[in-house]
């Protein structure tokens, strides 16, 4: 065991503060990950305030993981030291039920090694997120950060980028198309950038009337405000294609009437509670609706790649760890722009 440097949460809902957690002696086909950076992911805020409940406690968040590889396991053949590699939201997988043999790790029958507020496979071991100064791990679930990607705003790649990446390669967005993303966060603002990258127009679905002009910079053509209820008549069976990234209850019932016959509707953003669905709204117009969770761990490689030769990352403001319960307070007033990300480096001031 070695002994990590940590920030993170005593209990459900209480403030992140300074905390030392274990790694394990790397096993081998494990690294070790000296972590430069870390996004922060509205996810770890449900979870450090168990709005989904279930968590444990004490939680060390964060799953947008960019770090240099500082030892090896012998066997380990993917990484030499001094890579620099991303970890997501798994650690590991069975990798022997039927998703996890159909790079679909993130449906694994026994249940993903979340990379924290879960355990690993052997169940008994508590995970830690990157929220700390060290992480191990299997080769597998580490991923190689592309030579041209600057190391910090490719952090939040591992989560929100992956996340928006997989749903527009499920329905096969293609140029021309035109997509819908509802809620420029962190999540969103990815969807536009990586939408674009694939030739589709875009649409912005906002509460916030101040992000047009940053919507229109990461390459939106149309920018609506959806407290103005004529946006939903401007756009009604427009669509080809919604990603909905919003954090808290809304009415999708709303936002499925934009959608073109036979349109999907994505939805990644992840409220606490639930939202009444009205069969009309997909029966009137063959209308889907599709859920989806990060990526596999192939997919998540694929959409780093696809990053690197498009040249895209996130927009990120990044903050010591000193700063992270204001940054919490920050993205729960939708007022990031439009990623925090967290200089490890900081854990040693
Ligand atoms: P975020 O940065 O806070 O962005 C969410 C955006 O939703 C906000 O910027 C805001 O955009 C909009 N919004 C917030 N409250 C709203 C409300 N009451 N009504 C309408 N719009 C509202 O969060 P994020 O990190 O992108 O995460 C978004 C959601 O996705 C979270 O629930 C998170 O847990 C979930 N998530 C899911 C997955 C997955 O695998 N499915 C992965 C990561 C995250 P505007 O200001 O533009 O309105
Ligand atoms: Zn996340
Ligand atoms: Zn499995």
């Amino acid at each position: 065991m070695q002994k990590s440097q940590a920030w993170g949460v005593p209990a459900a809902g209480k403030p992140l503060a300074p905390m030392t957690i274990d790694r394990r002696e790397p096993g081998p086909h494990d690294v070790v990950l000296d972590i430069m950076f870390c996004g922060v992911c509205h996810s770890d805020i449900h979870q450090a305030r168990d709005e989904w409940s279930g968590g444990v406690f004490p939680m060390v968040p964060g799953h947008e993981i960019v770090g240099r590889v500082s030892r090896l396991g012998a066997e380990v053949s993917k990484f030499k030291v001094g890579d620099i590699a991303g970890v997501g939201c798994m650690v590991d997988s069975c990798r022997t039920c039927a998703p996890c043999t159909e790079n679909l790790e993130q449906f694994c029958q026994k249940g993903m090694a979340g990379t924290y507020n879960s355990t690993e496979m052997d169940r008994k071991t508590r995970t830690y997120g990157g929220y700390s100064s060290r992480l191990v791990v299997d080769e597998r679930f580490a991923l190689r950060v592309p030579a041209g990607l600057d190391p910090a705003a490719a952090a939040p790649l591992l989560c929100a980028g992956i996340t928006t990446y997989s749903p527009l390669r499920q329905v096969g967005c293609k140029p021309g198309d035109h997509v819908g993303v509802v809620g420029l966060g962190g999540l969103g603002h990815m969807a536009v950038k990586l939408a674009v990258s694939m030739g589709a127009k875009v649409t912005v679905l906002s509460t916030s009337g101040g992000k047009e002009a940053d919507a229109r910079r990461l390459g939106a053509t149309d920018f609506v405000v959806t407290k103005d209820g004529s946006a939903f008549q401007q756009l009604a069976g427009k669509l080809d294609l919604i990603i909905d990234t919003v954090s808290a209850p809304h009415d999708y019932n709303a936002y499925l009437g934009l959608l073109r016959p036979r349109g999907t509707m994505a939805i990644v953003g992840a409220p606490a509670t639930a939202t009444p669905l009205h069969p009309f709204s997909l029966i009137l117009g063959g209308r889907r609706l599709l859920g989806s969770v990060i990526g596999g761990i192939a997919e998540t490689q694929e959409m780093l790649d696809h990053c690197a030769k498009h040249g895209i990352v996130s927009d990120i403001e990044l903050i010591p760890i000193q700063k992270i319960n204001e940054a919490y307070e920050r993205v729960l007033k939708s007022d990031v722009r439009y990623r925090f990300v967290i200089d490890m480096a900081s854990l040693e001031s």
